[in-house]
């Protein structure tokens, strides 16, 4: 028996895992898909929440807060770049003053520090590029931006570091009470634990449901963006969104820590939680309303489109804690937006509450720190020197856009919680993520994978299952030498 089962590896679940192997427990995380961070952690828009838009106390506004604050340390610790850019909440129209203002003291009221309303002068000063009917705007000094698999990855490794074990492709389909806990039935065999952490996002209804008679729905609220070529950079500083809406936040330009520029979300409300398709319609969307902010939105200059489903849960708030008819389950459930931002919050709060119940103890012996893959891309002359007279492989430049070299990838795969499939590695180094779309880099990432995990080509997936890249051999091994 094991004491904690954390079902569900995106960046709730991972820093639950973290934040428990603080104690001296024995830990397994199940994964459904082949990588952590697969779901809603992978396809959001990055950034951490000042905390001005959930409505005051409610769970949503206070973990927001708490885990704004949080992000300093955690970041530190487990060196995951973040940066404090800055959030504006434009208006376009002089009417719209009073929703400022409201949103302004919601704000305070959640406890948000460095909120203040900026006029024209402020606002073109800060953002020389903003559209011309640009108003006025909330200022958000403690809106940051995060790359979201980075953290979700870091908070993995560093739990793996400090014992947790993962199962990768171990879908729960069943749980049940048992003597002193449960038995949770998976693909990857039966374990049985004395407690059980819901962190399955999208399925977070299916797996609160199984155990409780307190029984959510999570409806898949689409929401589908553009992303600009990194040459656009400088054109934002902040985070720039418009006066949000009851369906969310509205639809916003941002730059990521990466250096490429977001625009959306949308957010339509749809039936198929694996539904993650743009459409023509969502993406012209963006493009109107996105163009208030950013007139002429380079339109030869988009990388490429995407789409993240947010778990939207029927109470319209996070569903945390112990459930109230199933001692020692414990839900992370409906973890939408800010779920990025509360997650270190969510985690500290939920392992206290475990550690609390289970009677465990702190170890001596837990390492909160973890670091980064060494990014050519950002080392100087000299330490690019130094790196290959170390190691050879950073001299082979596998993807030429976002210059990653073959040692970036073999550490990603070789790292705890390591890659197992073309994305795992993408979403570890960006190789594939630059202008060319992976267009380059795909063959001898998928040689890599080969040679690190022992596997043929044919097994290689984009990420996991059946999205496999060959179906079979051309020519059998060999043939191809004689003709
Ligand atoms: C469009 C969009 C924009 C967003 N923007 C922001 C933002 O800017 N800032 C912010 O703070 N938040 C944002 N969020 C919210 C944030 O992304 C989520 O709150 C956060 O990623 C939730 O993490 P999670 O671990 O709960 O869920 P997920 O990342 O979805 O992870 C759940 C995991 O559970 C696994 N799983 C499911 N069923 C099972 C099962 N039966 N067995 C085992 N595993 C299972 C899944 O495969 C998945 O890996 C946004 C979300 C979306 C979709």
């Amino acid at each position: 028996m094991v004491d904690v089962i954390i079902i569900g590896g995106g960046v709730v679940g991972c820093a639950v895992a973290r934040e428990l192997s603080r104690y001296s427990l024995n830990i397994a995380l199940l994964e459904k898909t082949d990588d952590i961070s697969n779901g809603q952690s992978k396809a959001n828009t990055a950034i951490i929440h000042g905390g001005y838009d959930a409505h005051p106390g409610t769970q949503k506004a206070k973990f927001n807060v708490l885990g704004n604050k949080m992000y300093d340390k955690v970041c530190e610790e487990l060196d995951v770049p973040h940066k404090w850019n800055t959030s504006l909440v434009v208006s376009f129209n002089p009417e719209d003053h009073e929703s400022l203002v409201a949103l302004k003291e919601q704000g305070i009221e959640n406890g948000v520090p460095g909120l203040s309303i900026i006029g024209q002068d402020e606002l073109r000063k800060r953002e020389p590029n903003i559209g011309s009917t640009a108003y006025e705007a909330l200022l958000v000094t403690n809106g940051g931006i995060v790359c979201p698999y980075e953290l979700t990855q870091a908070f993995a490794e560093n739990a793996a570091m400090n014992g947790v074990n993962f199962y990768r492709e171990a879908e729960v389909t069943a749980i049940e009470k048992v003597k002193d806990g449960w038995k949770v039935t998976s693909k990857a065999g039966t374990f049985t634990a004395k407690a059980v952490v819901n962190c399955a996002g999208l399925y977070s209804d299916v797996i609160n449901n199984m155990v409780s008679e307190d029984k959510i729905t999570i409806v898949p609220r689409r929401g589908e963006y553009y992303i600009v070529d990194k040459k656009f950079s400088d054109t934002f500083h902040a985070s720039i969104f418009q006066l949000p809406t009851k369906m969310g936040k509205g639809i916003l330009v941002t730059p990521t820590v990466d250096g490429t520029i977001l625009i959306g979300p949308t957010a339509e409300d749809i039936d198929d939680k694996t539904d993650t398709r743009t459409t023509t319609e969502g993406l012209a969307k963006v493009l109107k309303y996105a163009s208030l902010t950013w007139e002429h939105i380079p339109a030869r200059n988009y990388i490429t489109t995407f789409s993240g489903l947010r778990a939207h849960c029927n109470k319209n708030e996070f569903v945390l804690g112990e459930a109230p008819d199933a001692p020692m389950f414990f839900n992370a459930a409906g973890v939408e937006s800010p779920g990025l931002t509360s997650s270190p919050a969510i985690a500290e709060y939920l392992a206290e509450m475990i550690t609390d119940k289970l009677g465990a103890k702190k170890k001596d012996n837990f390492n909160p720190m973890r670091k980064g893959i060494p990014k050519f891309r950002e080392m100087t002359d000299e330490e690019r020197a130094k790196a290959i007279s170390i190691n050879p492989d950073y001299a082979k430049v596998v993807c030429r856009c976002e210059t990653v070299t073959e040692a970036e990838i073999r550490e990603a795969i070789r790292r705890p919680v390591g890659a197992r499939s073309v994305d795992g590695i993408k979403r570890r180094t960006r190789a594939g993520m630059g202008r060319c779309q992976a267009g380059f880099c795909t063959p001898r990432t998928l040689e890599i994978l080969c040679e690190e995990l022992h596997i043929s080509p044919l097994e290689v997936s984009k990420f996991g299952g059946n999205s496999k890249y060959l179906e079979s051999y051309l020519f059998e091994k060999g043939d191809h030498e004689d003709a």
